[in-house]
């Protein structure tokens, strides 16, 4: 499948007119470019806001149901070509055929979840005490919504924050990361198959710097939704919490730094297992990925000894072969960054930490799954951000300094245990400080209805009916049908 070579503006295809050149290769073969466009510049970023405020009212307008059918229609051409949707995720973002098609099944189902709540658009009647008096609530758009994506799901999270935002009414402006940012292409060219009125979605490539900070900065983008890494996420703070009417701030705590622990009574068959998956599955380059291990002494030999087999035994390859586990990093300033850190790292490194040149991976960004031991819980390593195939192992004496080392760190979003006691299990649910909690399975995983964020966020990332909530304001109606003055006030 060809990626569109133009940003969206307003219902057409065309060049930005920023100086900068987006360019996006395959990550396993690095010569081949897939992208190569001219970025959008702030005057791009006006016109598709101002093609947003344009088609806001009639789209506002437009009943809910019909607003749900174009989304159903865009699920429709997606499973319709599920597996070139997948290809094109694999080709840019470099994850597994398997792992891509499974991004292309979450997108469908998003799509497909947030189509049926628009036949569900509802708001709250509520009791009052002013007789001959109707009272309910319904929930209103915002307007112009800006969406900022990262590149690492580079297909259904644009669809994750478009979905909510367009089915309640708003219309959206787009910016993917510079890194994979085909992927929204395609999801603007089935949005624009499936009839979407011209200006209600725009998708602008472009840097964060350039096309990211235009948008903060617009007067007429009335909501941000952004998910992508901390820094990123300050600066584009600063630039807009004095004024937006809501904030969907993903980043601060959401960096993956997420937590296993593993206790002596658990079944470290099944645990193995899932702690290989959570830390090397999409190349560990996932914001929910399992990058610390946090494991009672008693089984610690015999864990780090099973996984170290089992993190040699991972095939890492070009993610279209087949049989392949491990895809590529993004980007070959990322690798370098992922190594340098495993080589400065005080610890014991028993797998990987190396990049992999053989069997044509020098073509690419490939790196070994790697697995360092004995990792003090304050290293630099156990607690800042490396979103790559980088596992560290700490070992506990107990339950209690386990949860201490999991609950002390600066990035929670999701956390883990393995465990056959169902008190830990329910101290686990109670005292761990992440948002989404596993019990005896790895840290990733969600599904659309289900809420997703990270802790001390202002909100979640547009999943469930929590992200209608955020695309969304309330109003309250009073409709005194009674005809006579109201004899009862209550109080304001
Ligand atoms: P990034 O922060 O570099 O970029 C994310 C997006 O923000 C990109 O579109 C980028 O162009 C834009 N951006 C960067 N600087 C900006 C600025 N100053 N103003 C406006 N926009 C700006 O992140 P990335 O490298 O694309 O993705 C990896 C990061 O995303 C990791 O930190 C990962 O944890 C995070 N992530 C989080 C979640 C989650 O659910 N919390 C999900 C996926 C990825």
């Amino acid at each position: 499948m060809q990626f569109p070579q133009k940003s969206f503006i307003g219902g057409t295809w065309r060049d930005g007119r920023s100086q900068a050149i987006v360019r996006s290769v395959d990550p396993a073969r690095s010569d081949e470019v897939l992208v190569e466009a001219r970025g959008a510049s702030a005057d791009d970023v006006n016109d598709a806001v101002a093609a947003a405020v344009s088609a806001y009212p009639s789209w506002r307008a437009t009943p809910a149901p019909e607003r749900a059918r174009v989304l159903g229609r865009v699920a429709e051409l997606a499973r319709s070509r599920a597996d070139e949707l997948a290809s094109a995720v694999t080709f840019e973002e470099g994850k597994t055929l398997p792992d891509a098609r499974a991004e292309v099944e979450k997108a469908i189902e998003i799509l497909s979840w947030f189509a049926g709540e628009g036949w569900r658009h509802t708001g709250r009647m509520l009791a009052t005490d002013v007789p001959d008096t109707m009272a309910y609530t319904v929930r209103e758009p915002l307007g112009v919504v800006g969406l900022i994506t990262p590149w690492n799901v580079p297909f259904a999270l644009p669809c994750w924050k478009i979905a909510p935002a367009l089915v309640a009414g708003n219309t959206a402006v787009l910016k993917p990361a510079t890194f994979a940012p085909g992927s929204a292409l395609l999801v603007a060219s089935l949005f624009e198959e499936a009839g979407l009125p011209a200006g209600v979605l725009s998708v602008l490539l472009g840097s964060g710097a350039e096309v990211g900070q235009a948008m903060a900065v617009h007067p007429d983008v009335k909501a941000f939704s952004f998910t992508g890494s901390p820094g990123a996420r300050e600066k584009l703070y600063d630039l807009v919490s004095h004024r937006l009417a809501r904030l969907d701030w993903i980043a601060p705590e959401a960096g993956g730094k997420n937590a296993i622990i593993l206790l002596r009574d658990a079944d470290l068959e099944l645990a193995a297992a899932g702690i290989l998956h959570g830390a090397f599955a999409s190349t560990g380059q996932r914001c929910t990925a399992a990058s610390r291990l946090i494991v009672e002494e008693a089984v610690a030999d015999e864990m780090v000894e099973r996984l170290t087999a089992g993190a040699n035994a991972l095939k890492v390859g070009a993610g279209h072969e087949p049989g392949v586990d491990m895809g590529p990093v993004i980007d070959g300033r990322q690798l370098q960054r992922l190594l340098d850190a495993v080589a400065r790292a005080n610890g014991d490194l028993v797998a990987g930490g190396r990049r992999k040149t053989e069997d044509g991976m020098s073509r690419g960004w490939f790196m070994a799954p790697t697995i360092l031991d004995r990792v003090a819980p304050d290293a630099p390593i156990a607690r800042e951000e490396l979103f790559g195939p980088v596992l560290t192992v700490t070992r506990v004496s107990d339950f209690e300094e386990a949860l201490r080392v999991a609950n002390d760190s600066p990035h929670r979003l999701a956390g883990a245990i393995y465990t056959r006691d169902a008190e830990r299990i329910m101290q686990f649910t109670q005292r761990a400080d992440a948002r989404m909690l596993h019990v005896n399975a790895p840290t990733i995983g969600g599904e659309p209805h289900q809420p997703y964020g990270g802790i001390r966020t202002a909100g979640v990332q547009g999943l469930a009916r929590e992200g209608l909530d955020f695309f969304t304001e309330v109003k309250t109606v009073f409709v005194d049908w009674g005809g006579a003055r109201r004899k009862q006030q209550t109080y304001y």
